[in-house]
């Protein structure tokens, strides 16, 4: 909870004492640090910066001494500085960075670090983090071995590849794929592909960053064969396709599939590269979800080279996946941009952790969260609404409606575009004139993101919506809500 150092409500009484007989009843630094509850958070965060904060919030209360009851004893004033203290602790030491419950409907946000990784991946995480490892280090012969040879084989296996590299995120396997393959050559790609994906990714400026020439062909909505056949020249470095992920092109449209462009490079001597952003290791209609590009479907079409992340649809940890031809990856692989681009240990782990998922069919729909999630039922998606709305039911002002809508999830990050996944949605209505709703909705939703573990909603039409679909732990949820109360505006409370 957020809370500034002030000590006032429910002692405020402004101006009716004198400054003199409140400063004598203030409590010293001494005796505030000898208060039991002071001392078990000086265990936690240390003297020094228990000390600091006491200071700072007996001068909180010289600075504010006109608000308080005269008729205040010694000892209510020094519990106020004994709270004061510990909030302000709790407040300076709490992470920047810290989880936070993903109801805003979209279930791979990228702002909200993307796919949750299974417990096999957190464990594999931790026993790396914690430990020196084989990274770089050959077991079999004691001497330097590879960091790709953790994952290598996996993916090799899961995608039909001859050879697999990873680095730091799908955007950087782009980047050094291109940089490796096509420096100060041309790059053809398709009108229609020249896609921007969040983030200021632009395709056309990836490429210029990366030594290559952009050569469009093609319109927007259509582009022939002929149109690549016709660019290419001995100054054509590679044929690329992108999957346009976060949009589609509908209508009138035409593109050159990836067997057709695969056997026009072959024909020519260029090798084919596919971006396919996210791409999954598995039919996802398995799973009853939309077909999404399997990475192994583009190397069986012939593609030679093929980019994914690692943590869209896949469900891993951030990386970008190259998998393809030998040769073409033993050519990535010597780039010395590699080293400024590898991933580490932890990452290594978790990544390899959730491919040996993927060899456990069977096993994943349950064990992988991104799966779960996608293929959560709908009667198990309503059940937690019902809970949640009956929780905060308890918490929230009267004059707030609360009820369970239908909704649309999106899958998020640029996934099976245009797909969407019904759920179950808890609305927050404020009944009243409509000009003070709109702020209500904002400060309701504010109080929200200022929880212990803050909750992501979205608002839509003047209500608060928050989609059940990525809840799992409903009483964490709950045991939380008793802060809101103190977190939105009292004239949203009843
Ligand atoms: C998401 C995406 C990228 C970038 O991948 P990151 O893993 O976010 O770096 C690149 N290309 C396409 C087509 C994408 O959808």
């Amino acid at each position: 909870m957020i809370l500034p150092i002030t000590l006032t409500s429910e002692y405020a009484h402004p101006m009716t004492h004198s400054p003199n007989t409140f400063f004598s009843k203030l409590p010293s630094v001494d005796s505030i640090l000898s208060d039991p509850t002071i001392k078990i958070v000086a265990e936690k965060y240390g003297h020094t910066a228990v000390t600091k904060s006491v200071r700072i919030a007996l001068q909180a209360g010289r600075n504010n001494h006109d608000t308080f009851s005269p008729s205040i004893s010694r000892q209510e004033l020094a519990q106020l500085i004994v709270n004061a203290t510990v909030l302000d602790l709790e407040k300076i030491n709490r992470y920047s960075l810290t989880p936070v419950f993903n109801l805003s409907g979209t279930v791979l946000h990228t702002n909200l670090g993307r796919a949750s990784l299974p417990n096999e991946a957190v464990e594999a995480m931790i026993a790396a983090a914690k430990s020196p490892t084989n990274l770089e280090y050959d077991l079999a012969t004691g001497k330097r071995g590879s960091r790709d040879s953790h994952v290598e084989s996996l993916l090799c296996e899961l995608t039909g590849a001859e050879a697999a590299t990873v680095v730091n995120n799908n955007a950087a396997a782009v980047l050094i794929a291109l940089n490796s393959l096509a420096l100060r050559k041309e790059v053809i790609v398709s009108r229609g592909e020249l896609i921007e994906i969040g983030g200021a990714f632009r395709i056309p400026e990836i490429m210029t960053r990366a030594g290559a020439k952009l050569r469009e062909v093609g319109t927007t909505n259509r582009t022939h064969r002929r149109d690549y056949e016709e660019a290419i020249s001995p100054r054509t470095g590679l044929l690329m396709k992108v999957h346009t992920s976060n949009y589609r092109v509908e209508g009138f449209t035409a593109a050159v599939d990836e067997k057709a462009l695969a056997v026009l490079g072959r024909e020519h001597g260029v090798p084919l590269m596919i971006d396919l952003g996210s791409g999954t290791l598995t039919e996802l209609t398995d799973y009853g979800l939309p077909h999404e590009p399997m990475a192994g479907e583009s190397v069986a079409s012939g593609a030679n080279l093929v980019t994914f992340s690692g943590d869209k649809l896949l469900g891993g940890p951030q990386a970008g996946l190259i998998v393809g031809d030998r040769a073409l990856i033993e050519k990535i692989k010597r780039n010395p941009m590699t080293r400024a681009l590898r991933v580490d240990k932890v990452r290594l782990a978790a990544l390899e952790a959730v491919l040996r998922l993927y060899l456990m069919p069977d096993k994943l729909g349950q064990r992988l969260p991104v799966l779960r999630t996608l293929t959560r039922p709908i009667a198990d998606i309503l059940q937690t609404a019902e809970t949640i709305a009956a929780g905060l039911r308890e918490y929230l002002p009267k004059d707030l409606d609360i009820t369970i809508v239908e909704g649309v999830s999106a899958i998020g990050s640029g996934s099976l575009p245009g797909e969407e996944l019904i759920t179950k949605v808890v609305m927050l209505c404020p009944t009243g004139n409509k000009k003070d709703n709109a702020k209500r909705v904002r400060l309701l939703d504010k109080g929200f993101r200022s929880l212990a573990t803050p909750v992501i909603g979205r608002v839509s039409n003047g209500n608060l919506m928050l989609d059940m679909r990525c809840l799992d732990d409903t009483d964490d949820f709950i045991k939380q809500l008793d802060q809101l109360s103190h977190l939105i505006d009292s004239k949203t409370r009843q």
